[in-house]
């Protein structure tokens, strides 16, 4: 009897028909600027190296090999390539990216920060370098999480993407989300990792940056208090800094952003 119901599931296994449960845990797909395609690749014994333009694309292992890209908000709709490489062949592969009307979104803000004087542009463009550089990592000693807890209690609102206007001039869209949160409140690490950039940037106010490996990054903007440092080790659920008003804002919040690829992509689409 426990012989033939062992073999009746062994045939719905080898029939495809059961899956087993797998623990990886992946982000939620939407192919539209801004989201992720979860793209499978052919089979490989090494692991696949892909890039997505000029940056390289984390690459996971489930019942295929799978790149979790991360689409730029400012991609154009349309064919997208990425490029492979495994241990027997090197191609491209294609995939959609469909279109994603986000709405206009207008606030008031202190003058100088929808019109930086050339001081605050100088310092701007040496800050825009060192953000680049704290998102252009790729670490492959760390393992990265692509389910994640919300870093800060509260409930977020739906501003990803949005295109924004500040005193009535058109910006940069909105790369992130906003957690509205009472001043002080901690902010824990969602996952492990390493903090590759901290301090006062003109826009962001106290932020922190955590590479967390194969090109996924972290930031948390406004901070009224940065507890980490440079360098520093932190895991799931530490502490990092506490919620603040600082920088480019109209109220305290935290700004999450998730970096994929260099891609700020939809934060919602990693969280739990
Ligand atoms: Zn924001």
């Amino acid at each position: 009897m426990l012989r033939s119901l062992i073999f009746f599931i062994f045939l719905l296994i080898a029939n495809g028909l059961f899956t087993p449960a797998f623990a990886l845990d992946l982000p939620k797909e939407n192919r539209v600027p801004g989201g992720i395609a979860i793209i499978e690749l052919p089979e490989s014994k090494t692991t696949p190296i892909v890039y997505y333009g000029k940056y390289r694309v984390t690459v996971v292992k489930d019942q295929h090999w799978l790149a979790i890209v991360g689409i730029p908000l400012a991609t154009q709709p349309g064919e997208q390539t990425i490029h492979m490489q495994t241990d027997h062949s090197e191609n491209d592969l294609h995939f959609n990216v469909a279109d994603k009307q986000y709405r206009t979104q207008a606030l008031t803000v202190a003058p100088r920060m929808a019109n930086p004087s050339k001081q605050d542009l100088r310092r701007i463009a040496i800050e825009t370098k060192r953000i680049e550089a704290a998102l252009t990592h790729y670490t492959e000693s760390l393992q990265p999480a692509f389910l994640l807890p919300q870093p800060v209690i509260g409930i977020p609102s739906d501003s990803y993407g949005s295109r924004r206007v500040f005193n009535g001039e058109a910006r940069n869209p909105h790369s992130g989300m906003d957690i509205p949160a009472p001043m002080g409140a901690a902010i824990k690490a969602p996952a492990n990792g390493i903090v590759v950039e901290t301090g006062n940037f003109f826009f962001n106010g106290n932020t922190v940056f955590i590479d967390h490996g194969h090109g996924l990054t972290t930031m948390y903007c406004h901070l009224s208090k940065i507890n980490v440092k440079m360098g520093q080790r932190v895991k799931q659920g530490d502490v990092i800094g506490l919620v603040g008003a600082t920088g480019r804002v109209t109220g305290p919040h935290l700004h999450f952003g998730v970096s994929l690829n260099r891609a700020m992509v939809d934060p919602a689409l990693l969280l739990r």
